[in-house]
């Protein structure tokens, strides 16, 4: 899936869990899609946006994503800042890593 590759530290270093999540959000990808349905250019999309998003919280200690903090991590139930659509939440990988969502921004590729 998606978001287990873009946390493997052996493909890019620096993504953690929250920015998983804020990443697949900003580019309304689902974070279940299995990798081959993910195209190159969105692939290469979701670590460019991961890579800005990292520099521009390198000198933060609170992690803002969007104006006002965060999109979808931590927001469990609340509003989508795009539709207001309740966030979800699950367990997701082989950690069982958190993941958060916006069933209605981040639908699945098939
Ligand atoms: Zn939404």
């Amino acid at each position: 899936m998606i978001a287990d590759v873009l946390l493997d530290q052996r493909v890019a270093s620096g993504i953690g869990n929250v920015y998983k999540s804020e990443v697949l959000w900003s580019l309304q990808t689902n974070p279940f899609d299995t990798i081959d349905t993910v195209a190159d250019e969105r692939l290469a999309q979701l670590y460019r946006r991961a890579s800005r998003l990292l520099i521009a919280n390198l000198t933060t200690t609170s992690r803002t994503t969007v104006p006002g903090g965060l999109a979808v991590y931590g927001r469990r139930g609340k509003p989508c800042r795009r539709c207001a659509t309740p966030i979800l939440k699950k367990d997701q990988g082989q950690f069982a890593r958190i993941t958060t969502w916006c069933p209605r921004c981040q639908p699945a590729s098939s």
